[in-house]
């Protein structure tokens, strides 16, 4: 025996008592599946008070607690003030309601605590599968790559990435001041902010994301790219990348897709599709044609946890010359060199793909839900929304109160409140009270914006939750509200 000086402790963070958990964490799991099943009978939002706020900002806790007094802490403090997008009136930004499978596969990937990322395990090949799924789904060649990321900022990153060193190899190693010109990409001036962030991350400046301007269906005009493209060429700038959007954040705009595409080919430019939800209804056979270019994209950007109801957060990226993905992010690293042998001898590397080394196992969440619901019900639950928003514009179009802002090509509405002999600033007053008090009321959520100097209502429907029903209580709310403040004043 040797005769060793070190004592080691043995504490561990796992309960002391298995049994007390085990009670918890059923009780935890019947509270949580209750308040799914009861998403319709809160309000949709409500404040968060003062003294919660305080209780959400203490200093760090020093010592241990039950695992019970915390678990109150959640439900007092935590629970009741949630964004709302669980609720079936819940029609802000383009949020997802989640679902209750989607919750447990969360508690599955939380106990293997798995990280697909590199390595020879189940997960990376269960990542796999997802990501071969969506290119079935999207029409994109299995050959294509691809990875998922928490959603689809992220995903326009990594594309963007990849289409800006694949256009200079040399950039990864001399960086971008070494370029004999100045990089250019193109989009619409709908599209969402987040590609200019990645184009400023990407050090090409916001300068040069050339915002075309849109027709009066919110599309991007060809003859402006055009112009755009021939003015830039002329001025020695280097026009690499368009964007084309597959459903805008505003309307739900789709855009040329298939002359940009044409243009991207004529020019050697990259082509990459914003599809974080307006890519969904690829699905359905009667937006073949409307979609037809979102399979000639170099890449694409979707999300899962929009209009596929997945709960946050999961979205994603297929990149069709999977060579370019790679090259745009692999770093051999000593400490993870591939072995023959062993856990290291996987061939999926998702660390070579993108950013991150360590990540979540998000792919689960959407392999159990797509396993459970199958492509055949996600072909009705899109055409229900879509439906649904076609509903909403024919009550709008029906009531004298209100009128339409924009077209819907999809599943967003815009609409306002309208009153004769009120100028535009004092109807986007009136609107904008009238959106606040429907939230404050906690009646139903739509979210807004601004459409040629209109401020609208705007109702973006990926919500599986929705009924006809829950429309109806929306347009009268608004009449209401909208009556009500005008006799205050
Ligand atoms: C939501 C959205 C994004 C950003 O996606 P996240 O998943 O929120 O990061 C990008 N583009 C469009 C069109 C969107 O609707």
């Amino acid at each position: 025996m040797l005769d060793l000086n070190t004592t080691v402790l043995e504490e561990t963070i796992d309960p002391n008592n298995w049994e007390e958990l085990r009670a918890t964490g059923h009780r935890m799991l019947d509270d949580m599946i209750n308040y799914i099943q009861q998403s319709g009978d809160r309000k949709v939002w409500q404040p968060i008070p003062a003294a919660v706020k305080q209780e959400l900002n203490t200093v760090a806790p020093q010592g241990e607690s039950d695992l019970k007094e915390v678990y109150a802490s959640f439900q007092q403090n935590v629970l009741p003030y949630a964004l709302g997008n669980t609720h079936p009136r819940f029609w802000g930004w383009v949020c997802g309601g989640g679902s209750a499978t989607g919750m447990l596969a969360d508690m599955l990937a939380g106990a293997m605590n798995a990280s697909p990322s590199f390595g020879e395990h189940a997960a990376n090949y269960v990542e796999k599968q997802v990501l071969d799924w969506t290119k079935e789904m999207y029409g994109f060649p299995k050959s294509s790559s691809g990875i998922l990321t928490t959603g689809a900022s992220l995903a326009n990153i990594l594309a963007l990435t990849t289409a800006r060193n694949f256009f200079n190899a040399a950039i990864r190693k001399k960086g971008i001041r070494n370029l004999d010109g100045q990089l250019v990409v193109y989009a619409s001036t709908e599209t969402h902010s987040c590609l200019q962030k990645a184009v400023e991350l990407l050090g090409i400046g916001s300068e040069h994301l050339r915002k075309i301007a849109v027709d009066e269906n919110y599309q991007l005009r060809i003859d402006l790219l055009e112009e755009q493209l021939k003015q830039d060429k002329t001025n020695g700038f280097l026009p690499f990348c368009i964007v084309g959007n597959a459903g805008t954040v505003n309307t739900g705009a789709i855009d040329d897709l298939e002359i940009i595409a044409a243009i991207a080919k004529r020019e050697g430019m990259w082509f990459h599709i914003d599809g974080a939800f307006g890519a969904v209804p690829k699905l359905l056979p009667e937006y073949t044609e409307r979609l037809k270019g979102v399979e000639l994209a170099d890449s694409l950007a979707f999300d899962y946890h929009k209009w596929f109801y997945v709960n946050y957060d999961v979205g994603g990226v297929l990149i069709k010359n999977a060579q370019a993905h790679k090259e745009a992010f692999e770093i051999n690293a000593n400490y993870l060199a591939h072995h023959e042998r062993g856990i290291i001898a996987g061939e999926l590397n998702y660390n070579h793909l993108g950013i991150e080394l360590s990540r979540g196992f998000r792919a689960l969440k959407v392999w159990m839900i797509l396993k459970e619901q199958g492509v055949e019900k996600y072909r009705r639950m899109v055409r229900q929304n879509i439906q649904q928003a076609n509903y909403l514009a024919e009550l709008v179009n029906g009531n004298a109160s209100l009128q339409l802002m924009a077209p819907v090509p999809m599943n967003i509405v815009n609409f306002r409140f309208y009153r004769d002999g009120l100028s535009n600033d004092e109807l986007n007053t009136l609107n904008k009270e009238i959106l606040m008090q429907l939230h404050e009321s906690g009646i139903a959520a739509p979210s807004f914006t601004i459409l040629k100097g209109a401020y609208v209502i705007r109702v973006a429907i990926t919500n599986h939750r929705s009924k006809a029903e829950d429309f109806d209580i929306l347009v009268n709310e608004v009449q209401r509200l909208g009556e009500r403040i005008l006799n205050r004043n």
